[in-house]
């Protein structure tokens, strides 16, 4: 069951030893509705997501998922998420197949469910007639797209992705972006999509803005440009990140 506040972040702090990466985030994310969390390098954008996918434990703070704390109810919480990170974690010698096999027999799916699924989100990214192919053999975008299908396996309520489209050329970019935003209105996900490039965020969008691990804004596009009197969301990011080391 999809729920309506689908991840809750409160009062987070982190440090790495006496460097702190994050300081008091607290905001909410819905079902539905793609979150751009914008930052420039450095933000604390891949720390938060570290934080959020249990690699790292919670220091300060609390984060839920569907109401399931990451902490306490672990198992609960992490299967409501999909991830795709910042760095590729496809095995480059195995096929699209096999990498998407495995992550479905990690999530306890049996043979035909885990077919049917991987057929389906393979299909909605055009991806499925390569399913053979190694992902050395593809290109950087079409990697991408792999991930998102695997992200997407276990039909989590909340997909985080981690700056996925860096590196990828205008076409690939394009693409993605807007496959993901129709997901989220399409099949009701929440969707937490770190990024520091203005132009992959649309005008309905919920916005974000990290700034050396502070939350310098928090809300509709049109709410944050209204906040800051910008007109362009470029020149509201420029007001809010000032003192930002080029
Ligand atoms: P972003 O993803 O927004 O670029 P990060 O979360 O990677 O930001 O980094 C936030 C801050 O924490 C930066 O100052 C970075 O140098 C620091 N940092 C990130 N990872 C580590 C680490 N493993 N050890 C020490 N400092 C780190
Ligand atoms: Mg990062």
């Amino acid at each position: 069951m999809k729920c309506s506040v689908a991840l809750s972040v409160e009062d987070l702090s982190f440090s790495y030893g006496g460097k702190k990466a994050l300081s008091d985030v607290n905001f909410k994310i819905h079902s539905g509705e793609c979150t751009i969390l914008l930052g420039p390098n450095g933000a604390g954008k891949s720390t938060l997501f570290s934080l959020i996918t249990r690699l790292y434990d919670t220091h300060n703070g609390q984060i839920e998922l569907c109401g399931f704390d990451v902490k306490r109810q672990t198992r609960l919480a992490l299967e409501k998420l999909g991830v795709v990170f910042q760095q590729s974690t496809l095995d480059m010698d195995l096929t699209v197949l096999q990498n998407l096999r495995y992550h479905t027999a990690l999530h306890g799916m049996g043979r035909k469910l885990a077919e049917q699924r991987i057929q389906l989100e393979l299909e909605r990214l055009s991806m499925f007639d390569r399913r053979f192919e190694k992902i050395r053999q593809l290109n950087g975008g079409h990697r991408r797209r792999v991930e998102i299908a695997r992200a997407l396996l276990h039909k989590p309520a909340v997909l985080l992705l981690d700056e996925p489209t860096v590196g990828l050329d205008v076409p690939s970019r394009l693409a993605i972006v807007d496959y993901v935003h129709c997901l989220a209105e399409e099949e009701k996900l929440a969707v937490l999509w770190a990024s520091h490039l203005i132009d992959e965020i649309y005008p309905e969008d919920h916005l974000i803005v990290l700034h050396q691990g502070c939350v310098k804004a928090n809300g509709l596009v049109d709410e944050v440009l209204k906040i800051t009197e910008a007109t362009a969301i470029k020149d509201a990011f420029c007001q809010l990140t000032q003192g930002e080391q080029a």
